[in-house]
């Protein structure tokens, strides 16, 4: 079967056992013939906790009036990032609450600072904003936007309260990409009530979208979110997922998301297995970390350490090469067909 022909069934979605194996050994088989063993290595830092969007999934919600709200100081950030920030790290993603005023205020003096004195590579990860905005933030350096349609059902989509609507998100990744930024973008496996049908629902609708990657992350039912008191995502469903999408995109850049490690023990490192190939060292700082409210107060932090040691045992090496640079040069890594024979 020739690669691009590959899509997954829902039993593809709940396999274990062998079968589990299989998918996923296959899906890193396709990374490693794309990719080799090298794996992209960045930085998130998190500017603000402010948000003007309320999804159910979230303690960040606005309508949580418990947490204590900050904006980082840019001018901390950008001298730890100039100055301290680990060797291995090519890029740096600058992700916040959908929150304007700290885009004007924080992010955008930050990433002229990190342009002017780093060969860094600049994501942001900012939610929905102004078209003139976009403008600003792709004048000051950044060139990657990562921007997640969560859910690819509308009326769930509605339901979890996720930002705006599907299509309006989905014009807004259109938007991103028809104006030379590299789109990467997203969703959740495991929300209440998903079943298979709806994860393939979703892998459907990424493989529509123009993009040069996308995350999955297992629902984790965060503190002070609406969902607090529900059951996890599955892991297993979530890992299933990953291994679908480099099958079913060789050439995407997969993260392997910190949530792996909260939905399970060795998560990360199965995300590695299962096709991922990039990571993220938090270098938000120490004071404002727990108030980052994603999940949980008490965060599974990826350290650099920790990281580079998930990396080693899985046999991968940090690549040299950075992911903003890799895609201005267009790379494809390795000839598509060599990733194409692998599933012949
Ligand atoms: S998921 Fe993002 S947009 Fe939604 S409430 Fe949380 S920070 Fe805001």
């Amino acid at each position: 079967m020739l690669i691009q022909d590959y899509f997954p069934t829902a039993a593809d979605l709940t396999a274990s056992g062998v079968a589990q194996l299989n998918l996923h050994s296959r899906a890193a088989q396709v990374a490693r013939a794309q990719f080799g063993r090298q794996v992209f290595v960045r930085a998130v830092v998190e500017v603000s906790n402010f948000c003007r969007e309320n999804c159910a999934y979230c303690g960040m919600r606005r309508d949580n009036r418990k947490l204590k709200r900050f904006r980082a100081h840019y001018e901390e950030l950008a001298e730890h990032l100039i100055h301290h920030r680990p060797t291995s790290v090519t890029d740096v993603n600058i992700q916040g609450g959908e929150d304007p005023i700290a885009v004007r205020e924080f992010v955008l003096p930050l990433i002229r600072i990190l342009r002017r004195e780093t060969a860094l590579g600049i994501s942001v990860c900012l939610g929905t904003l102004s078209p003139g905005l976009y403008r600003e933030l792709q004048s000051a350096g950044a060139s990657i936007y990562i921007i997640k349609f969560e859910i690819g059902d509308a009326a769930q989509y509605s339901k979890f309260k996720a930002p705006g609507t599907l299509n309006e998100r989905l014009r807004h990744i259109q938007l991103l990409a028809e104006n030379g930024w590299f789109v990467s973008s997203g969703f959740i496996v495991g929300l209440p009530g998903q079943t298979p049908r709806d994860l393939v629902k979703s892998l459907e609708l990424a493989r529509t979208l123009p993009l040069h990657g996308c995350s999955i992350s297992p629902f984790i039912p965060g503190e002070d979110a609406l969902l607090a008191d529900q059951p996890p995502g599955n892991p297993d469903w979530t890992l299933n997922c990953m291994a679908a999408l480099r099958l079913m995109r060789p050439d995407w850049v997969i993260p392997a998301v910190s949530a792996l490690n909260l939905a399970e023990k060795d998560g990360y490192r199965r995300g590695l297995r299962a096709g991922a190939n990039m990571v993220t060292i938090n270098l938000t700082p120490n004071d404002v970390r727990g108030d980052f409210l994603i999940y949980k107060r008490s965060r599974f932090i990826m350290t650099e350490e920790r990281v580079l040691a998930a990396i080693a045992a899985e046999g991968l090496t940090p690549s040299k090469q950075g992911l903003a640079d890799s895609y201005r040069n267009g790379a494809r890594h390795a000839p598509a067909q060599t990733a194409l024979s692998v599933m012949t």
